[in-house]
């Protein structure tokens, strides 16, 4: 991992540097290349538009680690009430919640009930619930929830970060469950006792996890999503993809807003499934700081706008 990456994710931890950059002009206008805006109605005109242009989206409230029962049930509220605009706007919206915004440091058991909550309510919206990773001592307690959820209720899937290694095994353990699974590179400052440091391995094993979901969803015993930017690996995804004849519509790619707009359009008019994840909310500043350090040249586009 770069030191740039390093520091930049170091700093997405930092109250101090959040308190300092928030409410800064410069800062808050780098911040809108990656999202539509701060409150809900901006992340659903984007939905609209993406949708008129035959790209689905997945719905997402900034947050984390929330430190009291009423916050997480004041989400769990907020996303009840995304999914009742979802449905009467008819959008094709998903929606993606970290499970430390619903209060899994809070009451781990309140967490599951409102995951539960949220994803019966999802499955009434004909809409579909997806479970982000966090940090790897998370991924215990997610992949248990998931686990739970995902044994009453078919429409919820979780995110997998390849740069884990334990996340082959964790993925043969899922794939009973004929899960759906959004597999991403991995977006935490990790140690190398945990995650592969260096980029080439955790592409190689994105790309040895891609294979595993492919070959399942060819026997449509699983839904892979490929959260990724990276062209090269969708690439070879899609290749292997019409090698192992999954159907059309058998596996997706998702990109994040605002990042390669030109290139999702490309994919879902060559056929492609795609999505794109909108997030939108007053805590941005974790999430913002994560997507500079994915790309340290992004800190010009910052550095652009302050002069
Ligand atoms: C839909 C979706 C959901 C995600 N959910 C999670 C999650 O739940 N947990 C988690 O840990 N991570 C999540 N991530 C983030 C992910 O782990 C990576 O950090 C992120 O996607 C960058 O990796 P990449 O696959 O795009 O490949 P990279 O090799 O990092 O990037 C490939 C290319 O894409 C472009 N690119 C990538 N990132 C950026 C950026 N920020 N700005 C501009 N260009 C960029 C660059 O041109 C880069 O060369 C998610 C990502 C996506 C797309």
């Amino acid at each position: 991992m770069s030191v740039a990456r390093r520091l930049l994710l170091r700093a997405s931890r930092s109250a101090w540097l959040a308190s300092q950059l928030r409410n800064r002009a410069f800062f808050r206008r780098a911040v809108r290349r990656f999202m539509p805006g701060e409150e809900l109605p901006a992340a659903l005109a984007a939905a609209a538009d993406l949708a008129a242009a035959g790209i689905g989206s997945v719905l997402t409230q900034l947050g984390e680690q929330v430190a009291t029962r009423q916050e997480a049930a004041r989400v769990r509220d907020h996303y009840l009430d995304v999914l009742a605009h979802v449905r009467e706007r008819r959008l094709p919206s998903e929606l993606s919640v970290k499970l430390t915004h619903l209060g899994l440091d809070v009451d781990r058991a309140a967490c599951h009930t409102d995951l539960q909550t949220l994803a019966r309510a999802a499955a009434d919206a004909g809409s579909f619930l997806w479970i982000d990773m966090e940090e790897s001592r998370y991924v215990d307690p997610t992949l248990e929830i998931f686990r739970t959820v995902r044994a009453v209720q078919p429409r919820v899937g979780v995110c997998l970060q390849a740069y884990l290694r334990r996340t082959p095994a964790d993925l043969d353990a899922l794939l009973a469950l004929e899960p759906a699974i959004r597999l991403v590179k991995g977006a935490y400052n990790e140690p190398a006792a945990v995650a592969y440091p260096l980029k080439r391995d955790v592409d190689a094993t994105y790309l040895a996890l891609a294979d595993r979901l492919l070959d399942r969803a060819a026997r449509a015993q699983a839904r892979p999503v490929f959260g990724t930017h990276d062209l090269g690996l969708v690439k070879r995804i899609r290749e292997r993809a019409t090698a192992l004849h999954v159907a059309p519509g058998g596996y997706e790619v998702h990109m994040l807003y605002g990042i390669r707009s030109a290139e999702q359009r490309a994919l879902a008019r060559d056929g492609v499934r795609v999505r794109v994840l909108i997030s939108y909310g007053t805590h941005w500043f974790p999430w913002y700081m994560r997507r500079l350090a994915e790309r340290p040249a992004n800190v010009w586009f910052v550095v652009r706008n302050l002069v």
